[in-house]
């Protein structure tokens, strides 16, 4: 059988994606150019939030977040343990100790009450509970008034790793988009190839305090500043003249080099003003599996849906019985992949990692588990059509 084969997840670049490239190839700036600017004004717009700092990866993103809040040694971070490494690392980077929050089996996402938990063990342990990292799995948003409640009650920060939920909308008449941080201080996107919006590499913060874009913006570029107003040393930058020198920078805290290039950024800005429609796409996707999903075979469903949430989704998870049908989780995939269907396990428990599994012995973690023993990523993506989800389903069917 010579059928195209369905990866669980691709970008999605046309035409008008490679001409902005281009674009940028024959221009003065393949970085610091105007091209960043634009991908940021676009999405502050996009994200309806006050200012938008991209930066080369999510992971970058969410140590720019990280470090804007002020995180070191002696404080927690509080984030789940279902979540890609970076979400726990990015905290680590910091000298922060992470403690990982468990999840509710049905939908992969932590809830205050996990969070409730992870505040307990982190003051158990001695340290300073200072920021929680709600990871939106999939592209569903945690349930964030209800988590913001807590953390403003605990004085945390919240930052949100919205690496899945680029266009996701929320809210009692889904009037907010994800990146608003209306119950956060900060959110951290990726525009990996696999997500939504494709930057090559990229990420970006999003905020809506100036205080926190300043502090972004410098730890992007190497701790730099070049505004006279901020400069302290007169007498290494001031010219003859009595002014600033014109070639002169300060630096008081040394930064990273996290910066997108305008050849990304163009991508970026490609991409974004395609947003409406990805997300126009990949919801009809996700509809057509919950509109099938009474057919599955028995032992097979569908991760559960969170109300007030109209997600953009990144990935479409499907939850098998514990021993997948008998077969085992490998069997399975083999036998999709044969089909000409990928799949992927979204996520291995971070808390079980070699580097983290010492300290979350004999704390329960059975939302986490039962996710993790269940979880299956089905393919979607921006150019699958519904055609190719009656596929998915009936190989399914023949489990
Ligand atoms: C992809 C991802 C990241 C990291 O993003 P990169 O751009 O790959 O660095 C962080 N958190 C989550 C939940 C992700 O899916």
């Amino acid at each position: 059988m010579t059928q195209k084969f369905i990866p669980y997840g691709r970008q999605s670049i046309d035409q008008d994606d490679i001409e902005a490239i281009v674009k940028v190839l024959k221009s003065d700036y393949l970085t610091t150019g105007p091209a960043v600017n634009e991908f940021e004004g676009l999405l502050a717009d996009k994200t309806n939030s006050n200012y938008a700092i991209v930066c080369n990866s999510g992971t970058a993103a969410l140590h720019m977040a990280a470090h804007a809040i002020g995180l070191s040694e002696n404080d927690a971070a509080i984030v789940p343990s279902v979540t890609f490494l970076a979400s726990a690392n990015a905290m680590t980077f910091t000298g922060a100790k992470v403690i990982f929050a468990d999840c509710d089996p049905a939908t992969g996402l932590m809830t205050k009450d996990h969070l409730e938990n992870a505040i307990l063990r982190a003051k158990k342990a001695g340290l300073c509970p200072k920021v929680v990292v709600p990871v939106h799995l999939a592209g569903q948003l945690c349930d964030m008034e209800a988590i913001s409640k807590v953390a403003r009650r605990e004085g945390m920060f919240v930052i949100e790793d919205a690496c899945h939920a680029i266009g996701t909308t929320y809210g009692p008449n889904l009037e907010h988009v994800a990146g608003d941080c209306k119950w956060s201080d900060l959110t951290a996107f990726s525009f990996h190839p696999v997500k939504t919006i494709a930057m090559g590499e990229g990420g970006a913060v999003t905020t809506n305090s100036s205080d926190f874009a300043k502090k972004l913006e410098l730890f992007r570029n190497h701790g730099i500043t070049r505004k006279p107003e901020e400069f302290i040393s007169e007498d290494t930058g001031k010219d003859r003249s009595g002014e600033w020198g014109s070639w002169y920078y300060e630096m008081s805290e040394p930064g990273y080099n996290y910066r997108a290039s305008d050849i990304q950024c163009a991508l970026g800005s490609s991409q974004l003003k395609k947003l409406d429609m990805f997300a126009a796409k990949r919801r009809e996707l996700r509809e057509k599996y919950y509109s099938l999903e009474n057919s599955l075979p028995e032992g097979i469903r569908l991760a559960n849906r969170v109300p007030n949430c109209s997600p953009c989704p990144h990935l479409m998870i499907a939850l098998f019985d514990n021993d997948f049908l008998g077969k085992g989780r490998n069997h399975v995939m083999e036998k999709l992949k044969n089909d000409g269907i990928g799949t992927q396990v979204h996520y291995i428990p971070v808390h079980l990692q070699p580097y983290y599994r010492t300290q979350t012995v004999g704390v329960d973690f059975s939302g986490t588990l039962s996710f993790y023993n269940s979880c299956l990523s089905l393919p979607i993506y921006t150019s699958m059509s519904p055609r190719d989800i009656e596929v998915v389903v009936s190989s399914l069917k023949n489990l």
